[in-house]
């Protein structure tokens, strides 16, 4: 029968164990901490501390972190320092004192383990520089986007007037006919969409550095409500979009475009999630010192855990990622921002295959 006997245990364990004096002066060693750091046990009971095993950085930290922390609270865990072994090679590890003390609570002899960390801090690097990497990736991503963005911009500027030029050129022209009319519509919408693409892009770098901002005045939120979607009506007659509000003045401060902007992307991502027989509704209501907008559809619906995440960037529910319904996630991220700009909220309510509700709280102009 194999014997285990506390000895052999203690001086072969798996770990380092040593003891030593409140001053740091080693009075026990194992053998496996000798074997790691390759000292004597004589040497190192000849007076050395612990401290002439760290390295200048660990020095530092152990007067800094180690020694007080031990003597606040008698203990330290998973202390992260480098031996310097006798051959100057370094051993990562990981301490955990525990502090004898006496009935006064005088410091009598600090127990201490030391586990090899070699594996453990190599793993760590490994993970710092895929971080290092990953972060490297996306700031090159936000750079990119930035970029392309403001260059795009340009010459789609230069189609867009130009289309519309030509377009309005067109129509006093009889020799062309209803194909080529539908061509030039076609061309016209398409600037347009691409346009707004662009533009959300634009919206989403100025949100990452600080730089969309709102230029606030006072109107009247029914009436801006109102005018968006007797506009997106007459633009999709077949679609039923309605408001509903029992007041038709309803004051607040905001910036008109933006807040333009923060509508026409709810009432189209409500048409654009639901089938085109189904009916969007805008319903206005005022509370105490609010108004709430809400944009409800009968659409595909939200899966719950997709709505915390619906208004991060380029973020999409995972019942539209196979890309049916085309899309950047980026709308809902620059509405966020702006709403928020205004002090005001929005938030989603939906249930998956019968619709979604988002809804958009101002504050009211009270005075
Ligand atoms: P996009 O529509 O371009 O993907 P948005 O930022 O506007 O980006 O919306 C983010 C995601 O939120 C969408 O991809 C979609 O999954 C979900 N979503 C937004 N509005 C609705 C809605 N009315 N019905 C269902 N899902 C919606």
């Amino acid at each position: 029968m194999i014997e285990e006997t506390f000895e052999d245990l203690y001086e072969h364990a798996p770990c380092g164990y040593v003891s030593t004096l409140p001053n740091g002066a080693f009075i026990r060693v194992n053998q496996t901490m000798l074997g790691w750091t390759g000292y004597q046990r004589e040497e190192l009971l000849a007076g050395m501390r612990l401290l002439d095993l760290l390295s200048v950085p660990g020095k530092i930290y152990h007067e800094t972190h180690y020694a007080p922390l031990l003597q606040m609270q008698g203990f330290v865990n998973e202390i992260a320092f480098d031996l310097v072994c006798r051959d100057g090679k370094r051993l990562p590890v990981l301490l955990n004192t525990v502090q004898k003390r006496d009935a006064s609570g005088t410091p009598l002899i600090n127990r201490t383990t030391i586990f090899n960390a070699s594996h453990r801090r190599h793993y760590e690097r490994e993970i710092q520089l895929a971080r290092k990497k990953a972060e490297e990736a996306l700031r090159l991503r936000d750079h990119f986007l930035s970029l392309a963005s403001h260059e795009l911009k340009t010459p789609l500027t230069a189609i867009l007037g130009n289309i519309q030029l030509f377009q309005r050129r067109i129509t006093k022209e009889a020799s062309l006919g209803e194909r080529e009319r539908r061509t030039v519509q076609v061309i016209l919408n398409q600037a347009h969409r691409l346009n707004a693409m662009v533009k959300s892009l634009l919206d989403a770098s100025r949100i990452e550095t600080g730089h969309l901002s709102i230029m606030p005045e006072r109107l009247n939120l029914y009436a801006l409500v109102s005018r968006i979607v007797d506009e997106m009506q007459s633009a999709l007659e077949t679609r039923d979009i309605d408001v509903r509000c029992e007041t038709q003045s309803i004051m607040i401060i905001g910036d008109e475009m933006r807040l333009e902007q923060v509508f026409q992307n709810l009432i189209q991502n409500a048409l654009k999630y639901s089938a085109a027989d189904a009916p969007v509704r805008i319903i206005l209501t005022q509370q105490n010192e609010h108004i709430e907008v809400a944009v409800v559809d009968q659409g595909i619906g939200i899966p719950q855990t997709s709505i915390p995440q619906l208004f991060d960037r380029f973020y999409r529910a995972t019942n539209v990622q196979d890309g049916v319904i085309g899309g950047m996630g980026i709308g809902l991220y620059v509405v966020n921002e702006i709403v928020e700009l205004h002090g005001g909220k929005v938030w989603a309510e939906s249930v998956e295959g019968e619709g979604s509700t988002f809804t958009v709280r101002l504050p009211l102009v009270t005075a």
